[in-house]
């Protein structure tokens, strides 16, 4: 069975600690889209992880992890976070596909110097390379992780992207040119420490999925973030949805039996771009620091994420793009110092009221309409079963349940794997 976990938000919703704990139960946890722009958190008996390359699996000895062909593969980082979990006592099965791109030093300098060209007209970007690496993936120069084995080949072909590259690094943005020769030797250095790790993953899912093993696809950020669907142009340079997880890992489509999409209690961002129920000031301070673990700052940056109310207009949206078939929704103890809570059910634009996601502009002028729920004030962490939360928080999640108009089937009550309540 194939099982997709993805968000159904701007990302961050804590997708992290649903797939580590649904990575017990699977013989494969597959990353298939984004790259190091974006990180889990995961908390659990080991301690505290951001992952921003491995695969949520790699805390469960017997899982096999995949960092399939649709990853922006950056090698660099994805060593130190090897060094960082096995320091910590962390033993996994990593396989690398051998189609998977790899992320060159220059996608890095071209996010930076882009944004600073752009100056009051930047996209907020982590500058971790991505839209450039996805530019060069589609405009067919980027390179594949075979291309490493072939050093001649490797050569010429660095040999003639640099050529271009250094014209727009030169006349575009003033900056040093690169030489192809330092980049080259780099690379091969690479391809040296991975070269155990490299296989054809699509095959090794292919088989997997023949045997009936359970494999767990892991997305990255949420639909909002989606290239097409998101709000472009602030959105991310890959496809977040469940959809896209079959080709980003290369598993037939219609074997993706499961698809949870996590939402989270209220809503956080990164990034710039729309945000109809963003809060601001003191109300928007408090909630952002009782956020997450420990406040809702950036697992890749560390700076502080926009925050609002839960949107049900975007997180009905978000789940019905991503195809839900559950919905999950984390970090409902972190509302629970507030007297009365907001939802967003709907837009108001021109005097009209709109249930559906509008397109950015749209999203821009549109005002949140809310509807005002009473508050639990009272710490639900520690609570180990739905029908044991106060009437006022099951009836939050019962609310929002009904304007998603999808089952919210386990609630998040803390931050731990084990901070988990089923529904029936
Ligand atoms: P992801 O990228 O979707 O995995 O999300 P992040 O890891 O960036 O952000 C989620 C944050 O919320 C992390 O700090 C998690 O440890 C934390 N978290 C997840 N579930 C809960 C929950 O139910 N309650 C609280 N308080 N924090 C949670």
């Amino acid at each position: 069975m194939i099982k997709a976990i993805v968000g159904a938000n701007w990302g961050d919703e804590g997708k992290g600690k649903i797939t580590d704990m649904c990575a017990a139960g699977s013989d494969i946890v597959v990353r298939f889209q984004g790259g190091s722009n974006a990180g889990h958190t995961i908390i659990n008996d080991k301690g505290k992880f951001a992952l921003h390359q491995l695969p949520s699996g790699i805390f469960h000895e017997d899982t096999l992890n995949i960092i399939a062909n649709g990853v922006a593969l950056n090698i660099d980082y994805l060593m130190k976070e090897i060094e960082t979990v096995k320091s910590a006592g962390v033993k996994f099965k990593l396989i690398i596909s051998e189609r998977a791109q790899v992320l060159l030093p220059h996608h890095v300098l071209l996010d930076e110097y882009e944004e600073e060209r752009l100056g009051d007209k930047k996209f907020g970007s982590t500058k971790s390379g991505i839209a450039p690496f996805f530019a060069d993936k589609y405009s067919k120069v980027g390179l594949q992780v075979w291309e490493l084995y072939d050093r001649e080949h490797l050569k010429e072909r660095l040999k003639g992207m640099y050529e271009k590259i250094n014209v727009q690094f030169k006349y575009l943005y003033n900056k040093p040119e690169i030489d192809y020769n330092e980049v080259y030797e780099t690379l091969i250095g690479y391809a040296d420490i991975i070269k155990d790790n490299v296989a054809d993953t699509t095959k090794i899912l292919r088989d997997a999925v023949k045997e009936g093993k359970n494999i767990l696809l892991e997305g990255q950020l949420g639909a909002l973030k989606d290239t097409d669907h998101g709000i472009y142009p602030y959105v991310t340079s890959s496809s977040t949805l469940a959809g896209y997880a079959a080709v980003g890992a290369g598993v037939p489509p219609h074997e993706i039996k499961n698809i949870t999409v996590i939402t989270k209690a209220y809503s956080s961002a990164v990034g710039e771009g729309p945000f109809v129920s963003e809060i601001f000031g003191d109300e928007a301070d408090k909630l952002r620091r009782k956020g997450g673990d420990s406040g809702e700052f950036g697992a890749t940056t560390g700076r502080p994420r926009r925050v609002g109310w839960f949107d049900a207009v975007a997180t009905r949206y978000g789940c019905e793009v991503q195809g839900a078939t559950e919905v999950v929704m984390t970090c409902l103890d972190v509302l629970s110092y507030l007297d009365e809570i907001k939802v967003c059910t709907g837009y108001e634009l021109d005097g009209k009221e709109y249930k559906e996601f509008l397109t950015t502009k749209k999203l821009y002028d549109a005002k949140p309409v809310y509807t005002t729920l009473k508050g639990w004030k009272t710490d639900i962490r520690g609570i180990d079963s739905f029908d044991k939360l106060p009437d006022e928080a099951k009836a939050y999640v019962e609310f929002i349940e009904k304007e998603i108009g999808f089952k919210i089937s386990m609630v998040s009550n803390g931050p731990k794997r084990d901070e988990i309540l089923f529904r029936d």
